[in-house]
């Protein structure tokens, strides 16, 4: 028998990190969030050299054996019952993860103000600025092809949003988060257009730990409100975030800047 090509580093940490290791089953059938650390991941079409993110699920050891059992023994579910389960834990897994990082009893600012950023020679093209009334909190975004600063260095390596968040009385937090894919550009514009969901951008993750998020800009509707956490973590555990809200149009402004500067190539049309 061929051997099992193994499953990519990358996919693999997608898939710990989506599914917070929870079993979808679980959540499926019993609503069971519990952390399942010694889950195995199964592959949904039984064919183990199809390694892509929508083929594998991870499932707790009980959930494995009856989906990943062996050839010519008949499913106990069906492939589009485990996708829904799967889609609602990923689902609930973001929800449980902004929840926590919202703050409660504190005063978000409201970032309404848009100004355009001129181009830094030989570090960033043109930005944009959204700033809240009482100018406590500004936020800058500037899209890069490259991770890295300066000239001279390796650019188109991605679609990369750079933030900086200078606070009063004086505070900066510098962030590089990162579109992986144009689903995720697209689903960025979609989302600061007409709402919704939400849309979650990611940084590098720290080597070898799976259950770190690394850092982040999650965005979501709730309440009537864009909402917006910004933040970074350390190798030690150490982190920072930051929360924010948006007006519409601020969000709108967004979006306009993001079509703009080539974030996504080919805006899709909403509706
Ligand atoms: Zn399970």
């Amino acid at each position: 028998m061929a051997k099992r090509k193994p499953i990519p580093k990358e996919v693999q940490d997608e898939l710990l990190f989506q599914s917070g290791r929870r079993c979808c089953l679980c959540y499926g059938l019993k609503h069971d969030l519990s952390v399942k650390p010694y889950g195995q991941i199964a592959h949904l079409n039984r064919n183990p050299d199809d390694n892509t993110l929508d083929n594998l699920v991870y499932l707790c050891v009980d959930h494995y054996s009856q989906v990943d059992g062996r050839e010519g023994q008949s499913p106990v579910y069906t492939l589009g019952e485990i996708k829904r389960y799967r889609r609602g834990l990923y689902a609930e897994i973001e929800a449980v993860r902004r929840r926590g990082a919202w703050p409660t009893g504190v005063e978000v600012p409201y970032l309404s103000i848009v100004h355009p950023l001129e181009p830094v020679p030989g570090l960033a093209g043109r930005g944009i600025q959204l700033v809240d009334a009482d100018q406590q909190l500004y936020l800058s975004l500037y899209f890069r092809t490259s991770l890295y600063h300066g000239m001279g260095l390796p650019q188109n390596a991605g679609k990369w949003l750079y933030i900086e968040a200078h606070m009063r009385p004086a505070l900066m937090l510098r962030v590089p988060v990162r579109a992986w894919n144009d689903h995720e550009a697209d689903g960025l514009v979609h989302f600061l257009r007409a709402g919704g969901a939400g849309q979650d951008l990611h940084g590098e993750r720290l080597n070898n730990d799976d259950l770190s998020t690394g850092d982040y800009l999650y965005l979501w509707q709730e309440d009537g409100e864009f909402r917006l956490i910004l933040s970074v973590f350390a190798p030690s555990q150490a982190g920072i975030a930051l929360q924010a809200r948006l007006t519409a149009e601020a969000a709108g402004a967004l979006a306009d800047y993001l079509e703009e500067v080539g974030f996504v190539e080919h805006a899709q049309p909403i509706g």
